[in-house]
């Protein structure tokens, strides 16, 4: 059976030192983040995670969800139990506004409490993780009355939340969506519709679900610009906050998919549903959207999560098995085989996933950082340049995460020879639980198109100056220094890569799109191998430094310094592949007849 061993120490180390929250101790959220607070709830969601999550996540994927005669819905067997405790650890609110019940504390501390989760039950994260979505969309467009109605039963854990986009004929092209709102007199909304593949569309975990729908008004454009949102309650909600009647709402099936099988993926009916209109009418793509970024990043973070839980597998069974004797000579002379660990291939898939995580961590943890400081940094200068900055890496997060996320969990599955392809070893659920990372919250090639189409050019390129001029103003200083020049130089070509292929855009895909969208993806990539190469140089700097100092007594910073020279001699030299791809463009891309093919 699979286990898993929250990172505590890796998280302590990118908090405490790669970002060194404890200077930003005046700004609201983070007065209350003292290292003992951190410390002290990082290590309660391990122990959730370890303990409470992780023993149900190969029951849930075994047994699914089930969808009773009556049209009710119930999770696996545990899930009820593994909420209840969640909920009553405040788990939910933790980096929620206390005005609605929330806790307060900074996204970087949730953020990494959802790592630990999803590492431990993808599937069962997946239902408070939607509800923080839904909250963020409430908290951002709805008014006052609305928000007191629905936020603080969703932060308590009596109530969950859903997102309703996709349609049978509509995923990413949403101008196409058919869902209906009928206005009423009293100024609800009669809502009808078949959404598909909605997350915890309907579950046994809370007495209500708050689904969050997208819809077309009568006298809405038939496009894009006449989407609006609406609340949809499975069970309607009174004025005074109680429950009224069951709504018009019901799950038409449940999706049989390649994993994540411990949540219910939904087909919901809307018949005329009762709805309420949150935000502006027509608006409603862009209050959605406020929900996705949060969810983005979200759904990067179970790219890093599965790629930490297989890799701990992994790890486990390459120190155990024995076979075949290492190239150098024997290393288990007393056995009849050495364990495969030191096989240099079997290495090289460790130290890729070793690689990706760590400096993936650090990289998910600034961004949710990045996300606290849009809101809470001392000058309106340090908000909007945090803002643009989570703006650029948002689809990078996704995106990058989520493909290397997938990758890593093959290659671990790949450690164990034909026992990561059975079921017993855990290792062939987490490759299909990775595999949906890639395609929802936008698919990744849809992830691309927006850095590179959107992100890229915003506001004449603020955000990709401001993310270059971070990493030179780091550079700089490092320039004359002999000890760094293994990482220094690594990464100021890398950073002329991404330069070059971002001029090589601006240029030529203003003279065809094709070639923006051909390079879309190879460009996501090569941004994904900068950004983490601009973590582990940070890294290894502080290794330097601790090593240096003699404050390494357990050798935790000379691994680091080991792993950032395979990063900057193995890892970030793809940059040269993907930089070539882009600079290829779309002549070859599209050169063939669709019926040519
Ligand atoms: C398990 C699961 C859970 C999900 N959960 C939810 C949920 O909770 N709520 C919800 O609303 N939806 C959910 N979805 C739906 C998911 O977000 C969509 O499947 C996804 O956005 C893609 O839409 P689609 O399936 O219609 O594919 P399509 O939009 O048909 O895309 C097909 C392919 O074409 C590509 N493509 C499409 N348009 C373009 C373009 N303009 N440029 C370049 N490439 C393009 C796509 O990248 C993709 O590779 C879920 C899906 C699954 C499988």
């Amino acid at each position: 059976m699979p286990s898993y061993t929250a990172p505590v120490r890796d998280t302590l180390f990118v908090l405490n030192e790669v970002l060194d929250i404890q200077r930003y101790a005046a700004l609201r959220g983070y007065a209350d983040a003292t290292p003992d607070v951190v410390q002290a709830i990082l290590e309660g969601a391990a122990k959730l995670a370890e303990e409470v999550l992780q023993p149900l996540n190969a029951v849930g994927d075994r047994l699914g969800c089930t969808r009773h005669p009556d049209g009710s819905v119930t999770t696996p067997p545990g899930f009820k139990g593994g909420f209840d405790e969640y909920v009553a650890g405040g788990w939910i609110g933790l980096s929620m506004d206390p005005e609605y019940g929330g806790q307060g504390l900074p996204h970087a501390i949730s953020a990494a409490v959802e790592e630990y989760v999803i590492s431990a039950n993808m599937a069962f994260a997946m239902y408070p993780g939607l509800t923080q979505g839904a909250i963020a969309a409430i908290t951002a467009v709805a008014s006052e009355e609305q928000k007191r109605r629905f936020i603080p039963p969703m932060i308590e854990g009596r109530w969950m939340g859903t997102m309703n986009l996709t349609e049978p004929h509509c995923g990413t092209d949403l101008g196409l969506l058919r869902t209906r709102a009928e206005p009423q007199a009293d100024g609800s909304y009669r809502i009808t519709g078949t959404k598909i593949f909605i997350s915890s569309g309907d579950h046994d975990l809370t007495e209500n679900i708050i689904h969050l729908v997208l819809a077309k008004l009568p006298d809405s454009p038939d496009n894009v610009k006449g989407i609006s949102l609406f609340i949809v309650p499975k069970v309607d909600v009174n004025e005074d906050g109680s429950l009224g009647a069951a709504n018009a709402v019901s799950v038409g099936s449940i999706e049989e998919k390649m994993g994540i099988h411990g949540n219910a993926t939904c087909v919901m009916n809307y018949d005329g549903a009762t709805g309420y209109l949150i935000g502006e009418k027509d608006k409603g793509l862009r209050a959605m959207f406020i929900m996705m970024n949060a969810a983005r990043l979200l759904v990067g973070m179970q790219g890093l999560a599965i790629s930490e839980v297989a890799y701990q597998n992994a790890l486990a069974y390459a120190r155990e098995r024995l076979q075949g004797r290492a190239l150098t000579g024997p290393k288990n002379a007393a056995g009849k085989a050495d364990p495969i660990i030191v096989h240099p291939d079997v290495r090289r898939m460790l130290m890729d996933v070793k690689a990706f995580n760590e400096g993936a961590r650090a990289l998910a943890l600034w961004g949710a950082l990045l996300v606290d400081l849009a809101d809470v940094a001392a000058t309106p200068e340090d908000r909007q340049e945090a803002d643009d900055l989570v703006g650029l890496l948002t689809p990078v997060i996704k995106g990058f995460f989520t493909e290397r996320g997938y990758l890593n969990a093959t290659n671990a599955q790949q450690c164990l020879g034909g026992h990561g392809y059975i079921r017993e070893w855990g290792l062939e659920q987490f490759v299909r639980d990775a595999r949906i990372s890639m395609i929802y919250e936008g698919t990744n090639g849809i992830q691309a198109l927006d850095l590179v189409g959107r992100k890229l050019p915003m506001n004449g390129g603020r955000a990709y100056k401001a993310f270059c001029k971070l990493i030179v103003a780091f550079l700089n200083p490092l320039a004359a220094e002999p000890a760094f020049a293994e990482f220094f130089l690594p990464l100021q070509k890398a950073l002329g890569d991404l330069q070059a292929a971002t001029g090589w855009l601006a240029r030529n895909g203003i003279v065809n799109p094709d070639n923006a969208g051909a390079g879309s993806m190879p460009y996501l990539q090569l941004m994904g191998l900068v950004s983490l190469g601009f973590m582990w140089a940070k890294i290894a700097k502080l290794a330097q430094e601790a090593i240096a100092a003699d404050r390494d007594p357990d050798g935790f910073h000379a691994t680091k310094l080991a792993t950032a020279r395979y990063y900057f001699s193995h890892v970030i030299v793809e940059t040269a592949t993907q930089r070539a791809k882009v600079e290829a463009g779309a002549a070859h891309v599209m050169a063939l007849a669709a019926e040519a093919f």
